[in-house]
């Protein structure tokens, strides 16, 4: 029932991503990036439908390239994935947006009308078999002071799917301790719902495909049962849903009706510089 096309790049192959990118001679310029500092992070608000307030943000990770311009995530994370750069990299977007995450708590508290305020970070699958994972994390809160209950790792669906309990004990372990873990590009990767019980997430994040099904209003009918079911399902589980790529009020509207919890779009806000966060929440703040 979801929509065909449009959305398909997330199912681009890592192997040809990796070969444009060489090609295009990105290759040589990876490994050093990160010593030289061309990584950025811009943060794209989350926010709670009931209300509109502003409840978190999530980190996407840049690459000012010297010759090339800003490059987005999916021109050099399948190389980094590729070459294990992916490791120190994703730590480093962890410990930027922790410390970012922290700087908003301290300027405009920690709780906020959807609970905690929160920085959401994504996981590569790599990182989560790399033995350090759990050390690094608790490392990077106690550094900067913040509670676990404030980060929300995200990992895609598709990286859970199959998952034995060696891939699912850091997870676990994780969760345990406050964080929270949430099921990105729910929907894209055709698991087996009951099989969502076995994992250690208390977020589902709606895949994009879902949201552009609510582009006329009302949405086909049919794709509006489905996000029922899965909210639904996912409330009666005690999960939390996110809605990604929501880009018109009529979309917001929708997926507000039909139960979703929290919402990310360019009908909010663009990814951008952790100062448009600030504008934001004090647009909220003031009312
Ligand atoms: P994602 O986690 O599914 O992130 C959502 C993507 O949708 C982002 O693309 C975001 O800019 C884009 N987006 C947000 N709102 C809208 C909207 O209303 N309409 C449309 N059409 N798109 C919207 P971006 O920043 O290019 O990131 C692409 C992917 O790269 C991410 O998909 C994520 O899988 C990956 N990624 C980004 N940052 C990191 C990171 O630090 N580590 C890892 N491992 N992966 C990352
Ligand atoms: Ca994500
Ligand atoms: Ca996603
Ligand atoms: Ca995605």
């Amino acid at each position: 029932a979801k929509s065909a096309g449009g959305n398909r790049f997330e199912l681009a192959d890592p192997e040809a991503d990796a070969r444009v990118i060489t090609r295009h001679g990105l290759t040589t310029g990876l490994p050093a990036a990160l010593d030289r500092g061309e990584f950025f992070i811009e943060y794209q608000p989350l926010v709670h439908l009931g209300d509109g307030t502003v409840s978190g943000a999530e980190a996407l990770v840049r690459w000012l390239h010297p010759q090339h311009g800003v490059l987005g995530p999916d021109r050099f994370i399948p190389l980094a994935e590729h070459t294990g750069l992916i490791v120190p990299l994703g730590r480093w977007v962890l410990e930027q947006s922790v410390r970012q995450a922290r700087l908003w708590r301290e300027r405009y508290g920690e709780s906020t009308a959807a609970g905690p305020m929160r920085i959401n970070v994504n996981l590569s699958p790599c990182q989560l078999t790399h033995p350090g994972l759990v050390q690094d994390t608790v490392d990077i809160l106690e550094r900067t002071g913040v509670a676990p209950d404030a980060l929300c790792l995200e990992v895609t669906e598709s990286a859970l799917i199959g998952a034995d309990d060696d891939l699912l004990k850091p997870l676990r372990r994780l969760a345990e301790m406050g964080v929270d873990i949430a099921l990105d590009d729910f929907g894209t990767g055709y698991s087996n719902l009951a099989n969502l019980r076995r994992l250690p997430v208390s977020v589902l994040k709606l895949d994009r495909s879902f949201t552009q099904s609510m582009q006329q209003y009302p949405a086909d009918p049919v794709d509006l049962k489905i996000v029922e079911g899965i909210v639904a399902l996912a409330h009666s589980l005690d999960l939390t849903v996110t809605v990604e790529g929501v880009e018109t009020g009529a979309q917001a509207e929708q997926l507000r009706v039909l139960g979703c919890d929290t919402a990310q779009g360019w009908y909010y806000a663009r990814p951008g510089p952790p100062d448009r966060l600030h504008e934001l929440a004090l647009v909220d703040a003031t009312g």
